[in-house]
């Protein structure tokens, strides 16, 4: 109970900072990028949200699962692409069948799944989404051989795809992640990819920062590449942020940008990423609609779902 209470005291503080927004909050919101980790994913339970400095407070997977759920419906979050181990994406899938859409996770811990393995599951629909594809982190290039024989089955059977670009936590590369390098993390790297494979859905995730003009080349030389902002909407200093959005923007790619929260371990993110775009004075309604909402429903083709 105690921990129940200290998740709902960090929900209510989000709540408040969103009730002078509150536009936004009854409206469908998609999210292009979450994940269904175990608690301890991390290497230990309970580990601070960067930002607010404070752990979940779950005790549990269930709980963890529980109260990203309780955070998807105080903002409608209406579908999410949500990747992690198989097993536990599948416990989330299986209690919320119809708003997540099951993404395949790599990365320095967990390995992909064995090719025609996966054909099935995208066949049956369970799995809906190669990605998160953290490549960075487990010392590859997103261009890497490795990766070929799943971007040619996503090719084959239209199955959009996304690729973790630019950033790694601070000093990564002497604790989880000996192999990260930050030059992996550059969305040009992904060229060779869309040449090879002209008919992939890929979008960037994290949006290509902290790489602004070579994710605005990418952009504008490959119209079929849309980018999330996920965690880069909270995360990092929010000015910053919105400079890199503004950017984006201004380089013509409204219409190509798209929601991600990038929770992890820490359902309060959900509200914080929303926050992150709901406080750039600089969209428009419009635009701000077209990242929470219009954008992922063209990219990932769903038919428009009810408000
Ligand atoms: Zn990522």
């Amino acid at each position: 109970m105690k921990t129940l209470l200290i998740v709902f005291g960090l929900v209510g503080i989000h709540c408040l900072i969103f009730a002078q927004t509150d536009i936004i909050k009854q409206l469908p919101i998609i999210d292009m990028h979450m994940h269904a980790y175990p608690l301890d994913y991390n290497g230990e339970p309970d580990i601070a949200n960067p930002v607010t400095g404070k752990p979940s407070g779950a005790q549990s997977d269930e709980e963890l699962m529980q109260a990203s759920f309780m955070e998807m419906r105080r903002y409608n979050i209406v579908k999410a692409v949500i990747s992690g181990p198989l097993e536990v994406l599948f416990r989330w899938k299986s209690a919320e069948p119809n708003i997540i859409i099951g993404g395949v996770y790599f990365d320095e811990v967990t390995s992909l799944p064995d090719v025609e393995q996966l054909r099935q599951q995208f066949m049956t629909g369970r799995l809906g989404v190669l990605g998160e594809l953290v490549a960075q982190h487990a010392g590859l290039s997103p261009n890497d051989s490795l990766f070929d024989p799943y971007l040619t089955l996503a090719e084959e059977l239209d199955i959009p795809v996304g690729v973790h670009t630019g950033l790694g936590h601070e000093g990564l590369t002497y604790t989880c992640c000996p192999k990260f390098r930050v030059s992996y993390g550059n969305p040009v790297l992904l060229e060779e990819v869309l040449v090879k494979h002209p008919k992939l859905r890929i979008y960037l995730m994290h949006g290509g920062w902290p790489y602004l003009e070579e994710t605005i080349a990418i952009m504008s030389v490959y119209p079929q590449v849309y980018a999330d902002l996920a965690v880069i909407n909270w995360i990092i200093p929010r000015e910053e942020f919105h400079e890199y959005l503004h950017g984006l923007i201004r380089a013509g790619f409204g219409k190509r940008l798209m929601f991600g929260s990038d929770q992890m371990v820490w359902p309060e993110a959900i509200g914080m990423a929303i926050e992150g775009i709901e406080s750039a004075t600089f969209l428009s309604k419009e635009q701000k609609r077209d990242i929470f909402y219009n954008n992922a429903v063209r990219f990932l083709r769903l038919k428009e779902i009810g408000e």
